[in-house]
């Protein structure tokens, strides 16, 4: 894969997404213009995290790294993180799904 930068063009068309914060461990609704406004520690993603998901029950992360109390984000969210968004630049442990 290159490793150009990530622009909001790249993503397709989708009214319906939401960014998960490692610091709060909240997600939230986001429009797609919003994406460059976020923080690095804010990830875009396409879908909510599932209610039903037996790891986080809905909250989206299933722990907090202890040293810097980051929210680990769960892989029922991970595996929807943006195409294209560079998490190169996010300094937690995210176990994508590939
Ligand atoms: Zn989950």
């Amino acid at each position: 894969m290159e490793n150009k930068e990530y622009t909001a063009d790249d993503i397709p068309n989708n009214d319906r997404l939401y960014a998960f914060s490692v610091i709060t461990g909240q997600v939230f609704p986001i429009q797609k213009d919003d994406i460059k406004l976020l923080f690095k520690y804010q990830i875009p993603i396409t879908n909510k995290p599932k209610s039903s998901c037996k790891k986080c029950f809905g909250r989206g992360y299933t722990s907090m790294e202890s040293k810097t109390n980051f929210h680990i984000m769960c892989s029922c969210i991970s595996k929807h993180i943006i195409e294209g968004y560079d998490t190169t630049n996010i300094s937690i442990p995210i176990p994508r799904v590939v």
